[in-house]
């Protein structure tokens, strides 16, 4: 998620790191470092921009200067409030290793206690931190070893994702890279390498790069770089050449941030699992909440406030908590409850949704019912906001930063967290350990379904060519997919200005239906479940009134086909799982309708990425 470059070669090392985080910052931005090489460590870090990083920097570059050999780090957190301590690098206690990470560190709490035990003391709340000391400790038992042999020993004791960079005095002019899950490229110069979590940085001096595969290392020296995996075995490793502008790059070859970040979310969806699903042990680790789990079941009621998108998510929220958990639960936009004296008490739990953590209605309501007693929990993506630092317990997407304005990647990252938390409240009380397993695995299969899905881009694209001058659409669904319905049209209307109602389907007979003629696309969702059967008499009622139908339906589907002018076909799943996959088709289609309509998508008018008004 975060920015990583190194640079290592004969020039000024400071101002070309500082200069790659900066076209790094797109990535995270809570807070970054840099820690150099000249027969010590010299390094800094602190919270906010690479900018004032920079500033910094420029205000007292005395001891950095003379390092030709170096790694910095734009964060952002996953572990931890952003924060100077938090930032990295970070280093061990005799500050002979300095360390960078990108990725989460998935047994970091039992790591983190062992190197306690054993007297390590740590400076951060980072999982990142317990990387240095683990390389620190190898290092101690047999001082010989290389630094490559170091860290790959470390790594042995890891579980989770990482990208990092290793530099150390000890064994200097050299950098040891990883990558188990996070992306690294190293960039080759004329006697000067670069290393980067991607070639942003590095496409202004090389076009020359080599990109590591996941379980791979690199030692990178003056003279060259050797690539093996983590366990030792050297690889093959072929030269590509760049021909992208940077503005690509940032983007990842996307057109748009909006379309990156819709296609992240096979990734995504697994980053936020990463450490959480448990489906073998038929359990959710969900360590934001762990000490609040017992007094979150016994909640009489738990009512749900956010906005916009993120409201959306809370009514499947809503779905799927009263499904598993038998748990009453009410969904309320935070503007509302917070000026409607809402009755709310000790013995109601209090929800709250929102990517930013900043989003002001929703910061309100979380006050209100704080002031009123209620246990608050939240659901963030930005780790250290406002949000989780007022509640008590709370849960992060971990979806990455979201650039572009409407949300994609954090709605899908905001309903696995639901889903989730819907089934730790379930544990023990209302569903068996079969049945826990099988949801489990249902959602572990998730980001395979959803990469299926994305392979319809083209067919979505044609779709999107010959309704792009509608005036009007109607979505509708029902059960689950009624909030994917409500999210769909929202999404439309948020980037191509096209008007644009969600309804549950049945409702259509009470008012929409008037509105249906030969203009009107009706987008319905009608996946198997259990309301299979009505939703297809309501693409009917759409059919004899001339109405234009585009169905999202299940893989093998032959009765929607029928009815419908286009079909989306999707893998088929419960119907608790399906909202995490109608929606990525209708993400994709309203992209493909505003950019043809000559849409700003990233930036739509009117809008802001994120509320921090009412
Ligand atoms: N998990 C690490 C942290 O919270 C790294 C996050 C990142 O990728 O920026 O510090």
């Amino acid at each position: 998620m975060c920015g990583i470059v190194g640079y290592i070669g004969m020039r000024e090392a400071a101002p070309i790191l500082l200069s790659g985080l900066q076209r790094l910052e797109y990535r995270g931005y809570d807070s970054a470092g840099i820690a150099l090489q000249n027969g010590g460590l010299p390094f800094m870090k602190q919270k906010g921009s690479v900018g004032a990083l920079l500033a910094a920097y420029e205000e007292s570059p005395a001891k950095m200067v003379g390092a030709t050999l170096g790694i910095g780090h734009t964060r952002w957190a996953t572990h931890g409030d952003p924060s100077d301590r938090n930032a990295h690098p970070h280093l061990n206690a005799d500050e002979d290793i300095a360390l960078i990470h990108n990725g989460i560190v998935e047994n970091y709490s039992l790591l983190r206690k062992e190197l306690i035990s054993e007297g390590y003391a740590f400076l951060s709340d980072t999982d990142s931190e317990v990387l240095v000391h683990l390389v620190d400790r190898i290092w101690k038992t047999d001082p010989s070893l290389s630094l490559e042999a170091v860290v790959r020993a470390a790594l042995r004791h890891v579980e989770g994702a990482y990208g990092l960079c290793v530099i150390s005095p000890r064994d200097p002019d050299k950098i040891v890279v990883a990558r188990k899950g996070s992306p690294l490229v190293i960039g080759i110069g004329e006697g000067e390498y670069f290393i980067a979590s991607d070639a942003a940085p590095i496409v202004e001096h090389t076009k020359k790069v080599v990109y590591l595969s996941d379980g791979e290392m690199a030692v990178v020296t003056r003279e060259g770089y050797q690539v093996k995996t983590i366990e030792n075995v050297e690889t093959e490793k072929v030269i590509t050449e760049l021909d992208f502008s940077l503005e690509k790059i940032e983007k990842g070859g996307f057109e748009h941030f909006m379309l990156k970040e819709i296609f992240e979310q096979p990734e995504v969806m697994r980053d936020v699992m990463r450490g959480r699903v448990r489906t073998e042990e038929g359990r959710v680790v969900l360590g934001g909440i762990e000490d609040y789990l017992d007094r979150l079941k016994q909640a009489k009621r738990i009512v749900i406030c956010a906005c916009g998108t993120s409201w959306h998510a809370g009514l499947i929220g809503e779905y799927l908590i009263e499904d598993f958990a038998r748990i009453p639960v009410e969904v309320d936009y935070a503007s509302e409850f917070r000026y409607r004296n809402p009755i709310i008490g000790p013995d109601d739990v209090v929800i709250v949704i929102s990517q930013s953590g900043e989003t002001a209605d929703t910061l309100a309501a979380l006050r209100a019912a704080k002031e009123k007693g209620a246990m608050v929990m939240g659901i963030c993506n930005v780790v250290g906001s406002t949000i989780p630092r007022e509640t008590m317990c709370g849960i992060y997407t971990h979806a990455g930063p979201e650039v572009g304005v409407a949300s994609t990647k954090a709605f899908t990252a905001q309903v696995i967290v639901l889903y989730m938390l819907a089934l730790a409240l379930s544990k023990g009380r209302t569903i068996s350990h079969d049945e826990m397993r099988l949801s489990l695995k249902e959602l572990s299969q998730v980001p395979e379904h959803a990469a299926k899905i994305l392979e319809l881009d083209a067919q979505i694209q044609t779709i999107a060519e010959s309704f792009k001058d509608a005036r009007n659409f109607l979505y509708l669904g029902r059960g689950y997919n009624f909030p994917v319905a409500l999210e769909g049209a929202l999404k439309l209307k948020e980037i191509s200005y096209i008007h644009a109602e969600g309804y549950p389907a049945a409702e259509m007979k009470h008012g929409p239906i008037a509105l249906i003629d030969e203009d009107m696309p009706v987008i319905f969702i009608a996946t198997r479940d259990s309301s299979y059967n009505k939703i297809l008499s309501n693409i009917e009622e759409v059919r004899s009134r001339k109405g234009r139908v585009i169905a999202i339906a299940s893989e093998g589907d032959t009765e929607v086909a029928r009815l419908a002018e286009h079909v989306i076909y999707i893998p088929q799943a419960s119907a608790q799982i399906m909202p995490l996959l109608t929606v990525i088709p209708l993400q994709l289609l309203s992209y493909h309708i505003a950019t043809r309509r000559g849409c700003n998508v990233d930036r739509p008018r009117n809008l802001a990425k994120s509320v921090t008004v009412e």
